[in-house]
């Protein structure tokens, strides 16, 4: 894992990289690398025991010619404004990937959350919705879960909006619980797009997923679903699988729905009783396994370590988990590395559907997320590989941005300009 690697340097670095296959003029491409512009600001709020606190945060507008801003909001002690500002890039890419209707933004509060008391929580979270407020809405920008951040932190910023603005709104925000005007299969979505991307990749390249190894690198919302979705619907072997604790190894394939029970009942991985061997999450990154899921945050793999990578096939369900030095390695390596904002770009696509549910009153049956979800995917899955093959492309991530490139470009020489 690389601390050094600014991950702004490394999304600007992805879009260069693309726009080198594009006819994109240079004032233009600056616009492409750069946030519209970025709430830096103090949340104050009493702690339990009466003192005050006050944490960082930050929201990333990057990009708005194609909708709205839409982006999670991350609650992370590593949390800065440089990576805020690469997460909000890559959420503007990822939206033109699958086609909908959003430009890109991204939050985060530099916290660790285990830290704090539920009350306290609850004051920091309000306390950014109360900052938010000018800038978010239902047309203008659109926040959601993120790393540590769930249903419960989205129905208190949806709470707090409504009420200041004396009106209902729950399009405000995306990621809701169901009773508070969520939608079905939200939960799983990122989750689903991982395991989408990856039955797609290996049909792509004629390979099998049924029996196939897979290891799992992080055990969050996304890595956990990937994983759970990889063996019930496509018959892949989880053999390992990491969180923060480290990561658990079994040659014969865990019951992810048992692995998952075990995790939320002890909090961690480690220790579970089925795994044959115990090593680091390191150590699981460079196991000898058909398809490899990182699944955690940026920068999980670099240069060095991609040297060491024995997986066949990458499936990115975390944002930005390799360096573009890695990406450089893995081309070479003849590695096929399908990225992250195809792979879960799931939880952002569902988000979108439960906006227009909101926006509608009107909802849907879960079936009918996943269906949507899946021709979305798909289609997105068949736009990259037609990129890729049509313009002879290095590899699958700067196919994705060709793709999404030309579509952001468009919609901004559409518009014209404006004094
Ligand atoms: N945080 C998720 C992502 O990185 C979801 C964002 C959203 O639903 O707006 O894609």
């Amino acid at each position: 894992m690389s601390e050094d690697v600014n991950p702004f340097e490394s999304l600007q670095e992805q879009i260069d990289d693309a726009a080198a296959y594009l006819d994109v003029p240079e004032d233009v491409l600056t616009r492409l690398k750069n946030p519209e512009r970025v709430l830096e600001t103090n949340l104050t709020i009493e702690m339990d025991d009466g003192s005050l606190q006050t944490f960082r945060a930050y929201r990333s507008q990057f990009n708005g010619d194609r909708g709205p801003y839409k982006g999670g909001i991350r609650y992370h002690p590593g949390v800065t404004r440089d990576e805020v500002k690469a997460l909000s890039g890559w959420m503007v890419y990822k939206c033109a990937t699958v086609d909908i209707p959003y430009g890109g933004g991204k939050g985060g509060i530099v916290v660790d959350p285990r830290e704090l008391s539920d009350g306290e929580l609850e004051r920091l979270t309000r306390s950014f919705a109360k900052e938010l407020r000018p800038i978010i809405g239902e047309d203008q920008d659109i926040p959601a879960p993120d790393v540590n951040t769930g249903q419960r932190e989205m129905n208190w910023i949806k709470d707090t909006y409504e009420t200041l603005e004396n009106t209902t709104a729950p399009g405000v925000i995306t990621g809701k619980a169901i009773e508070s005007g969520g939608s079905e299969g939200r939960v799983e979505a990122t989750g689903r797009s991982t395991m989408l991307t990856a039955r797609e990749a290996f049909d792509y390249l004629d390979k099998d997923i049924e029996g196939a190894t897979v290891a799992v690198q992080g055990f969050g919302n996304a890595g956990s679903v990937a994983a759970q979705l990889t063996q019930e619907d496509l018959g892949g072997k989880i053999v390992a699988a990491s969180d923060s604790s480290g990561a658990v190894y079994n040659p014969d394939g865990f019951d992810v729905a048992a692995l998952k029970e075990f995790k939320t009942r002890t909090g961690s991985l480690t220790g579970y009783e089925n795994a044959t061997e115990e090593f680091t999450n390191e150590d699981l990154l460079t196991l000898d396994v058909d398809l490899l899921i990182p699944a955690a945050l940026e920068n999980a793999i670099d240069g060095d370590l991609a040297r060491d990578v024995q997986a066949d096939v990458i499936v990115e369900a975390a944002n930005g988990p390799l360096t573009p030095d890695a990406d450089d390695v893995l081309t070479e390596r003849d590695v096929h590395v399908f990225p992250d904002i195809l792979a879960n770009a799931g939880g952002v696509t569902v988000s979108y559907f439960e906006w227009v549910q909101n926006r509608q009153r009107f909802y849907w049956p879960e079936s009918r997320v996943n269906d949507e979800l899946e021709r979305h995917i798909v289609e997105a899955f068949e736009g990259l590989v037609d990129a890729y093959e049509t313009n002879d492309l290095p590899n699958y991530r700067t196919a994705a941005y060709v793709v999404a490139i030309e579509r952001v470009v468009k919609a901004y020489d559409e518009a014209g300009t404006w004094p």
